[in-house]
C-alpha cells in the first residue's frame, strides 16, 4: 500500500474514532492524537501507524500472558462450536470446572459465583454478604468498609467502596452504608514511622469503626491485599493479620478484592497468600483470571456462608442473574489461562524475576524526584515528588515527562496515586507475567533512562 493511502486510512479511522467512540475515562482533547492498536504479540503490540510498544501496564493489568496464545484463543473457538451459550441458572462443564479449579486455588471450601468484570463481582459480594447476615440472625448488618485510594469499580454499589473522590464526585450520593478509612500508607502516614507500627494502627481503625459504628450494623470489609489502582500501597504482612482478627472478632466479613492481585500478579496464586492464616470469607477476581482475552468476573463464597442461602424459604436463594456472567467461552478461557499459567510456573517466575530484573527499578529510589519505590511481584508503583523531604508530589509537567520519554522509547507506563489535583503521582509498572527477561531488561533500561535523561 502505497503512504499516501495509508495516511488517508489513517485519517479516516482518527475520524471516525473522534466522531463515534467514547473513550473511558478520557477527557475530550480536541485534535490529540489517538492510540489505536491494531495488532499485538507477548508483551508487544502495534499501532495502526506500525509504532511497537512493550505494553509495560499490562493493558488496565489484566494481560498478564501477553498477546496471541494460540491455546487460549483455540479453547475460547472450541468451546464456542460446542456450547455457544448457556445460563448459569443452569449449568455447563466448563463453568463447573471453573469454580472447582477455583476452589482448590484457594485452598478451600468456597462456591463461586460468576459475573463479567471486577465491578460486578463486588457488587455480588456485597448482596451475598448482607443478605448472609440477614439469614443468619443479623439482619442489621449492613454496612462496609473500605480504605480511603482504594479502587472497587465503577457501578454504584462498587464506586461506593472506592474512595477516591474525583472518581465520585459526579455521582454521589453512592450507596448508603459504605463508609472509608486509613490505608496502610506508610510513606504519608501521621502514625508513626516505622511502617509496621503505622500500618498496625490504620488496622486498629478498622476495628475502633466497626466498634464506633456498632458492630451490629457491619456486615464487610473490602480490600485489596495491596491496593494497586491508589498508587500501589504495600502494607506491612502484620496489617492483613491483624485486620482479619477484627473482621473475625465482629462477625464482619473479609472480602479480598483480587482483581488485579489474583493469578500470580504478585508472585503468589493470589496476594492474600502473602500473609499466613488469613481466609477471607468472599474473594472476587476478573483481569487476571482470563489474562483479559475474554470478560469474566469470579465470587468465591466460603461454603459455611453459602449454606445460608440453601434453606428454604422463597426469598432466601441469591437473588441476583446475569445473562452473560460465566459464559461458557469465557470459562474455558479461564480454565486454559489457569493451566498455562501453572505449567509454566508463572508464578514463582514473577516472584523471582520481580525481584531480580525489575528489583532494578529500585535504584531510582537515588534519585531526587522518587521518594518511594514500593513493589510485590511485576506489581510496581514509583512514587514522584517535587522533594523528598517535603515529599510535595512531583508535578504533572515531570510525571509527563517521564511517561512521554518512555512512550517515544517504545515503552507504555501509567499513572495513578490518588485522583484529587496533584496526587495523582505514581508512576505503575505491571508488565505481562509472561514477558521474557529481554522484555523486562529493555522495560527497566528504559523507565531508568527516561529519568536520568532529564536533565
Ligand atoms: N477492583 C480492582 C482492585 C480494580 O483495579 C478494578 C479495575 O481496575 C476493579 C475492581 C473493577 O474491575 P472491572 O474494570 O473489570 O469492572
Amino acid at each position: 500500500m502505497n503512504v499516501m493511502k495509508v495516511k488517508e486510512e489513517m485519517d479516516s479511522l482518527v475520524k471516525k474514532d473522534t466522531d463515534h467512540l467514547w473513550h473511558a475515562m478520557h477527557r475530550h482533547v480536541e485534535n490529540q492524537p489517538t492510540m489505536v492498536a491494531e495488532s499485538g504479540e507477548g508483551a508487544w503490540f502495534t499501532d495502526v501507524n506500525g509504532n511497537r510498544y512493550l505494553d509495560g501496564v499490562s493493558g488496565l493489568w489484566c494481560l498478564n500472558l501477553g498477546h496471541g496464545r494460540q491455546e487460549i484463543i483455540d479453547a475460547a473457538s472450541e468451546q464456542m462450536k460446542q456450547l455457544s451459550y448457556f445460563p448459569l441458572t443452569l449449568s455447563h462443564v466448563p463453568a463447573i470446572n471453573l469454580s472447582a479449579k477455583i476452589s482448590q486455588l484457594l485452598g478451600g471450601s468456597y462456591k463461586t459465583f460468576f459475573s463479567n468484570s471486577g465491578s460486578e463481582a463486588n457488587e455480588a459480594a456485597f448482596k451475598i454478604a448482607r443478605q448472609y447476615h440477614d439469614q443468619n440472625g443479623n439482619p442489621g448488618k449492613y454496612k462496609f468498609i473500605s480504605r480511603y485510594r482504594a479502587y472497587h469499580g465503577t457501578t454504584l454499589g462498587a464506586l461506593s467502596a472506592t474512595a477516591q473522590a474525583n472518581r465520585r464526585m459526579k455521582y454521589d450520593p453512592g450507596v448508603p452504608g459504605f463508609l472509608h478509612t486509613t490505608p496502610p500508607y506508610s510513606y504519608r502516614s501521621l502514625f508513626d514511622q516505622d511502617a509496621e507500627k503505622s500500618d498496625l494502627i490504620a488496622a486498629e481503625m478498622i476495628d475502633q469503626m466497626i466498634t464506633w459504628e456498632g458492630a451490629d450494623s457491619v456486615a464487610g470489609v473490602i480490600m485489596e491485599p495491596f491496593i494497586s489502582g491508589g498508587g500501589v500501597i504495600i502494607p506491612s504482612k502484620a496489617y492483613l493479620k491483624r485486620v482479619s482478627e477484627i473482621c473475625k472478632k465482629h462477625d464482619v466479613l473479609l472480602i479480598m478484592d483480587e482483581v488485579v492481585s489474583g493469578f500470580g500478579r504478585t508472585g503468589k496464586m493470589f496476594g492474600f497468600m502473602h500473609t499466613e492464616d488469613v481466609e477471607p470469607d468472599i474473594v472476587t477476581m476478573a483481569k487476571g483470571l482470563t489474562s483479559g482475552y475474554l470478560p469474566l468476573g469470579a465470587t468465591a463464597v466460603k461454603s459455611d456462608i453459602y449454606e445460608k442461602f440453601k434453606e428454604t424459604g422463597d426469598h432466601n436463594h441469591f437473588r441476583h442473574v446475569s445473562t452473560y456472567g460465566g459464559h461458557p467461552a469465557s470459562c474455558a478461557v479461564a480454565l486454559k489461562n489457569i493451566e498455562i499459567i501453572e505449567r509454566e510456573n508463572l508464578v514463582n517466575r514473577v516472584d523471582e524475576l520481580g525481584n531480580s530484573i525489575l528489583g532494578k527499578l529500585k535504584e531510582l529510589i537515588e534519585h531526587e524526584n522518587v521518594g518511594e519505590v514500593r513493589s510485590v511481584g511485576f506489581l510496581y508503583g514509583i512514587e514522584m515528588v517535587e522533594d523528598k523531604q517535603t515529599k510535595k508530589p512531583a508535578s504533572d509537567e515531570l510525571i509527563g515527562s517521564i511517561i512521554g520519554k518512555c512512550k517515544e522509547n517504545g515503552l507504555i507506563i501509567g499513572r495513578n496515586g490518588d485522583t484529587i489535583p496533584g496526587y495523582n503521582n505514581v508512576l505503575i509498572v505491571a508488565p505481562p507475567l509472561s514477558s521474557t527477561e529481554d522484555d523486562l531488561e529493555f522495560l527497566v533500561d528504559t523507565v531508568k533512562s527516561a529519568f536520568y535523561g532529564l536533565k
